[in-house]
């Protein structure tokens, strides 16, 4: 593909302008950055990304990223929302990765903007294929996903001695019909399933989790919006896991595990209630099993 040629000693304005021989400007070769903005509460994006951001010439970010995320580059910055909520798409993947190809090879500075780590159920993997193949520097900048936030703001540890050897973060969406996940490993006790995407799954997963030889008891944490200021915690069992996850319409996630026992209520000011049907999301049916964990 023809790229501009530009001497490697060419001094590169902040346009990214560069003086070739007789004085015409040249557009240097762009380059793409596959950041992780995390999961929504920009004190968690890590001092790279923010530096990026602030650089950033063009930003195409998905649904996830949060408006005081992208607040935090450059006002002269494009943005290009390709939100991609499942039913409500607005740019194919392919499309997204032609677009990030072209803005490149106009020598731009794009930043790939992405909720959680990109590499995390992000495609961020197919993005960097797409960037090599078109012989586009593309460099990939970690977030925090939102397991790990979600984890942290419950006080409910991911591993844990004793009741967490090990974690496991599957999808529970699948392109067709259910997910193809080794139930019988994800069913043994002591660890954590991290469940993506799962809220619509839910039933189908506790179902064959529990087919599968995992305690229907098996303590389970459903977060929605976490580190955001609209998180709501649900704490319940595997067999309850259907029933905790109806309705909920922002980003969640399902975590099944003994650790997930020690998960906290959000706060709650006296007097105020934060379920408007008056029911309580928290069940302390967990109470007597702390020992377990001291
Ligand atoms: N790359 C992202 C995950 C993208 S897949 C990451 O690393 O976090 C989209 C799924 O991530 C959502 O369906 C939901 O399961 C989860 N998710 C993303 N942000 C979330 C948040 N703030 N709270 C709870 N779950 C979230």
């Amino acid at each position: 593909m023809a790229r501009p040629t530009v001497r490697s000693a060419s001094p590169r304005s902040r346009t990214g302008l560069v003086a070739l021989g007789g004085g015409e400007s040249v557009r240097a070769p762009g380059r793409v950055t596959l950041v992780g903005a995390g999961p929504g509460d920009p004190e968690l994006l890590t001092i790279k990304a923010l530096k990026a951001l602030q650089a950033a010439e063009v930003i195409v970010h998905d649904g996830l990223v949060s408006a005081e995320i992208l607040d935090l580059a450059s006002a002269s910055a494009r943005r290009i929302d390709v939100a991609k909520r499942k039913s409500r798409h607005t740019l194919p993947q392919d499309d997204i990765n032609q677009l990030l190809v072209a803005l490149a090879r106009e020598g731009l500075n794009v930043v790939r903007l992405k909720g959680g780590d990109p590499f995390l159920f992000g495609r961020g993997g197919e993005e960097l294929a797409v960037c090599r193949q078109a012989g586009i520097d593309c460099q990939v900048i970690p977030g925090v996903t939102a397991a790990l936030a979600a984890s942290a703001g419950a006080g409910a540890p991911l591993t844990h001695r004793g009741a967490a050897q090990a974690v496991t973060f599957v999808t529970g969406h699948a392109a067709h019909g259910e997910p193809d996940l080794d139930w019988a490993a994800l069913a043994r006790p002591n660890q954590t399933v991290v469940v993506y995407m799962g809220v619509s799954t839910a039933g189908l997963i506790a179902q064959r989790l529990t087919a599968a030889g995992r305690a229907g008891s098996t303590p389970a944490l459903v977060v929605e919006n976490a580190s955001r200021p609209d998180e709501r915690r649900i704490l319940t069992t595997l067999s309850a896991l259907a029933v905790a996850a109806e309705g909920l319409k922002g980003p969640a996630l399902l975590m099944v595990g003994e650790a997930m026992a020690m998960a906290q209520p959000l706060s709650v000011h006296p007097g105020e209630s934060r379920d408007p049907s008056g029911e309580s999301e928290w069940v302390p049916a967990f109470a007597g099993m702390n020992g377990v964990f001291e």
